[in-house]
């Protein structure tokens, strides 16, 4: 699981040790996320003039007019796709890289796509920077999903979309779970769906507020 040595021997471990109690108080449970959040170095992923801020429970602007989520929406998110380690992960709008960073502690692989190319190009960096290995950052469409390496046992989806893209749910394993936020462009329902047979579930978790999923089968 994850890669080993992640985010060791930082001046950062008091900020980030309080960041995990600070989600634990606010709800945050599941022991293997808490862990990820202890583990990976939110500092190295946020531009420098925010760098003071990057422990804070806040979203914070990362460039291009994006932002990197806040902490405990990432948490919840992570513990909505309930992975295990061995999982096969497919992230939609890889941003900072620091969602990508965590998701890469809970399973075994993750490919992250990003349509702003300077974005994964940062992102690529910050993720060798803090010595996670077990990404692969793509550049494109993700309402497209990524064919080549589907079936996914997870799909997460960080930003705001109409509606589920169907590529996405064409490219869940049987059994995989899917977390996206739905709504219009100003306000999200953060929503799990689920296959389950021939069956797609939806269940819907929190209000949240994210920035728009540009695509194909997002918004134009
Ligand atoms: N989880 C990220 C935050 C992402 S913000 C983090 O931890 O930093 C949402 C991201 O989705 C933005 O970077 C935006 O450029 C990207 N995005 C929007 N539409 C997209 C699409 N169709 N495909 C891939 N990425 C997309």
């Amino acid at each position: 699981m994850g890669a080993g040595g992640v985010g060791a021997g930082d001046s950062y471990g008091g900020y980030r040790s309080q960041l995990v109690e600070t989600l634990q108080q606010k709800g945050i449970r599941d022991l293997a996320v808490l862990r990820a959040v202890g583990t990976v170095p939110r500092h190295l992923f946020v531009p420098e003039s925010v760098r003071h801020r990057a422990y804070d429970d806040a979203a914070l602007p990362i460039g291009g007019g994006q932002t990197i989520s806040q902490p405990w929406v990432q948490a919840r998110y992570l513990e909505l796709c309930a992975l295990t380690g061995r999982e096969r992960v497919l992230e939609v709008g890889a941003g900072s890289g620091y969602q990508t960073g965590l998701l890469a502690q809970l399973a075994d692989a993750v490919f992250a796509v990003e349509r702003i190319p300077a974005l994964a190009h940062h992102a690529r960096a910050a993720l060798e920077a803090a010595g996670i290995r077990n990404v692969t950052v793509l550049v494109g469409d993700g309402t497209l999903g990524w064919r080549p390496f589907a079936p996914y046992d997870a799909i997460l989806v960080a930003a705001a979309s109409p509606e589920v893209p169907l590529p996405l749910i064409e490219q869940l394993a049987p059994g995989g779970r899917l977390v996206i936020p739905i709504g219009n462009r100003d306000s999200q329902v953060l929503t799990l769906v689920q296959r389950v047979g021939d069956e797609v579930q939806t269940r819907t978790v929190a209000d949240v507020r994210f920035v728009p999923l540009l695509g194909e089968f997002g918004f134009r």
